[in-house]
Order: C-alpha cells, then structure tokens, then sequence
C-alpha cells in the first residue's frame, strides 16, 4: 500500500514562506493498494492536485471516503477536475455525517449562491454506497471504519491489506468524549500494532487550555495513543493555520523526546503535503 499525503493543513488553506515544508492545503490523502486501487480519503484543497494527478496518470475509476463533512474536507471538490469528464466513475462511501447524506453534503458544496457550478455540471458516473461501521472491501483492501470524538462526529479509517495496516484518525478530540465518539480504550484497541498512524495532533498543552472541546488532540495526547497502541510509526496531522513550519518541527522534536522517555524508539514524522509512504 501507498500512502500519499496531499494536504496536512487543518481548518483552512494558508500561504507564505512559513508554510513551504508542511504546505498550506487542507486534508487529502491518497492511498493505492498492491493490487492498483485508488481510494480518496477527504476532498480538503489538497484534492486539487492530486486530481490533475489523476488526470495526467489517465486513472478514471477510484473511491472517495470522507472523514466528515466539515468545510476543510470538503472545500476542494469542485476542483476534482475527474468529475467533469463523463469517462470517470467514482464510488463513494460513507455514514450520514450530522444527520447529512455524502449526496447531499456534495450537493450542498455546489449549491446557488456559494459556487457558479452546480451539481448538474458533473459528468463523471457518481455511485453512492453506505456500509457504515459495520466494514467494506475496495479492492484488496480491507477497510474499517470507527466513530471520531468529534464536534458534529466523523469517521476514522484502519486500511489493511497483505498484512500491513494504515490508521488515520484526523478531527480527533482524545481526552474529551464528543457524542457518539469513542473511549480513549477503544482508540488504543483500534490502533494495536498499525504499522502507521496519522492522527489529529494540532494543539500544545498551551492552546488546549482554551481549545478544549473545540474536537481537536495535543500532540502529546496523540504520541500518548502512539505508544499505548504501539504503533511502529506516528505521523502529526491538521497542523494548525498559524503554525508555521519551524513550530511544527520542535513538536516533531518534542514527540521522539516523549516517546523516548518511556523507552520508545517511535518513529515521529510530521506529515507534509508531499508526504508518501509505503508500507
Ligand atoms: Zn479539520
Ligand atoms: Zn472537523
């Protein structure tokens, strides 16, 4: 499986020289089975590049997954170049996200007055599907889904195939319990043994006085999931709009010093929007 990242920003897209090495577009990740599947995991403004991707690399059926429907992972779908060619066809999953349908969530993107283009421009083949929690196949991939902590809710995504397993867990609130969301136990149960986790790890104890409850974790919080999962790999996500790069690095930093102090040897990373890992 290949995991590639296409926006780690969380909340929304920001600009400027302090931004280069993490970048400044909101959630979109890639993933490709061994077998050449193509899954979409949320349409932040990251998806914009990795449609012309898509388009370049001539690929015309692939699977989109949401998160949730907060603007930040959804705002780039219109940029989806894929959709406005009648050869592509696209799957999506997902549970109803705030008592919403993904029709409708999408249908609302592209609604008079907040875009000039709406739904009925679309040409690709759109398919709805919705197994919820209860897990789905793409392909090679087995994928189980799992309740976020969550202002509005929101799902996870544990993707396994051959042996290997990929968590993300982006918009995750760990030491607060958001209605419908999990126990801290059943976050650690979920996560046992990935070889990879991504996972929300936007504030520092600081911010979190006065974010509690705003459906985000500490990175110390998210190295705690780490360790408690045993995890062989971390990577911080949703950066926050006013951390600039080098801020994001000493929290890097500041994670292997953690994981360290309990005899850990955790690889700590801080996903970028160039991201690609393979595992
Ligand atoms: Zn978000
Ligand atoms: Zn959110």
């Amino acid at each position: 499986m290949i995991i590639t990242c296409w926006g780690a920003r969380g909340s929304i897209p920001v600009s400027g020289k302090e931004y280069m090495k993490y970048g400044g577009d909101t959630t979109c990740l890639e993933i490709r089975s061994a077998a050449g599947d193509l899954v979409v995991v949320d349409c932040g403004s990251g998806v914009r590049r990795l449609g012309n991707r898509l388009v370049d690399e001539q690929i015309r059926r692939f699977t989109i997954l949401f998160t949730h429907s907060h603007w930040d992972h959804i705002l780039g779908f219109p940029f989806l170049k894929p959709i406005y060619d009648s050869k592509t066809a696209i799957d999506f999953h997902g549970c109803p996200f705030a008592q919403k349908s993904i029709q409708t969530v999408i249908a609302k993107i592209m609604e008079p007055p907040q875009f000039p283009v709406n739904l009925g421009a679309i040409r690709a083949k759109l398919t709805f599907n919705d197994p919820c929690l209860q897990g789905f196949k793409i392909g090679s991939l087995n994928v189980t889904p799992i309740v976020l902590s969550h202002p509005n809710q929101g799902l996870g995504y544990k993707f396994q195939e051959n042996g290997s397993a990929f968590v993300f867990l982006t918009d995750n609130e760990l030491r607060y319990r958001h209605p419908g969301g999990c126990t801290h136990e059943q976050y650690t149960a979920f996560c046992s043994d990935v070889d990879v986790l991504i996972h929300d790890a936007e504030f520092t104890d600081e911010d979190y006085r006065r974010t509690r409850t705003w459906g985000h974790s500490t990175y110390p919080q998210a190295v705690e999931l780490a360790l408690a999962s045993k995890v062989k790999r971390f990577g911080l996500f949703h950066h926050n709009q006013d951390r600039p790069d080098v801020q994001v690095d000493a929290m890097v930093a500041d994670c292997a010093r953690l994981a360290a102090e309990q005899g850990s040897a955790l690889d700590c990373f801080g996903v970028t929007q160039d991201t690609v890992i393979k595992i």
